[in-house]
């Protein structure tokens, strides 16, 4: 008699699966180039070479960090004794050291001919450290009305080239699962989107990337990562004609317990995908299912909600 397994259970059969993915070191210059081929065409081109441009940006901090004063070690091995996120992004951002990243993102990021981006940099440069904190606690609590739209972006990029670079490089990295499924267990943060991996030790597992150090934690298949319920879950694909619906390569998981709903990227059906690009290039899918009465939980902080 055959038995068939759900993905829950064959990841359970096939033993503890790896419980980090950690991103390559040149995961910005990979959003990039993702984007680059995405961009042609598609109805927020401009937008998203800006986001290309800001890769580039943070690309370069990732490789030249600016020089900042360390991370406290002790803290971190304390916090990782403890199992907390080491690198807690709602008490490191209320600090000083990632803003040196601003500072040399600021530096290194030069704006294109746009009113709005230059504002935007502008305002950013002339804010003092205590503004800057603000909008970027703001920022990463999820609190967007509370800074203005345009920087996002920006403070975003900066905010993300620190923590992945504080995140690659950290040695012995232990981490635990957060205190919810979609929670990062390095910086705390919400995901960002799912990907379903295709290849060696990760083969068929969901891993959640973080939405702001791009950190992967594995978190089992078919499982609501907001409610933690199973049932009746629903995958829905945009409208393409490219590919049947159980092949999409994008899929939103859609939970009818608690309105929500989560992007996955499915790995074996178009192997070079990325989860920000990915995000960026399909909010269509989004408005879709915003209008049919489901909330997006997971942020993308290059991106104000709403804004554009
Ligand atoms: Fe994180
Ligand atoms: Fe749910």
């Amino acid at each position: 008699m055959a038995t068939i397994l759900e993905p829950g259970e064959i990841e359970a059969a096939a033993g503890s699966p790896p419980f980090l993915h950690l991103p390559p070191n040149n995961l910005f210059a990979l959003r990039a180039r993702r984007l680059e081929k995405l961009a042609d065409g598609h109805p927020l081109a401009d937008y998203l070479r800006l986001v290309i441009d800001l890769c580039h940006v943070q690309q370069n901090l990732l490789d030249d960090p600016p020089r900042a004063r360390p991370l406290d070690p002790d803290r971190q091995r304390v916090c990782q004794q403890h199992g907390l996120p080491p690198f807690a992004a709602d008490s490191l951002v209320r600090e000083d050291t990632w803003l040196a990243y601003l500072d040399g993102f600021l530096q290194r990021y030069s704006p294109t001919t746009n009113a709005a981006i230059e504002n935007a940099v502008t305002s950013l440069r002339s804010a003092n450290n205590g503004q800057r904190k603000a909008w970027a606690i703001a920022l990463v609590s999820g609190q967007y009305s509370l800074l203005p739209a345009a920087l996002v972006p920006f403070l975003g990029a900066a905010l993300q080239a620190a923590f992945s670079h504080w995140l690659l490089s950290a040695t012995n990295l232990a981490l635990k699962p957060g205190d919810s499924l979609s929670q990062c267990p390095a910086c705390g943060s919400p995901a960002m989107a799912g990907v379903i991996r295709h290849r060696g030790k990760h083969n068929g597992l969901r891993y959640l990337v973080c939405s702001l150090c791009a950190c992967e934690w594995h978190v089992v298949r078919v499982k609501c990562v907001y409610c933690e319920q199973s049932k009746g879950l629903e995958y829905v694909s945009l409208d393409d004609d490219r590919h049947a619906a159980n092949q999409a390569p994008l899929r939103a998981e859609i939970c009818p317990g608690c309105h929500s709903y989560l992007k996955l990227l499915y790995l074996e059906n178009d192997a070079e995908a990325e989860a920000l690009s990915t995000d960026l290039t399909s909010l269509a899918l989004d408005m879709r299912l915003e209008q049919e009465g489901y909330v997006r939980l997971a942020p993308n902080l290059l991106l104000a909600p709403g804004g554009e």
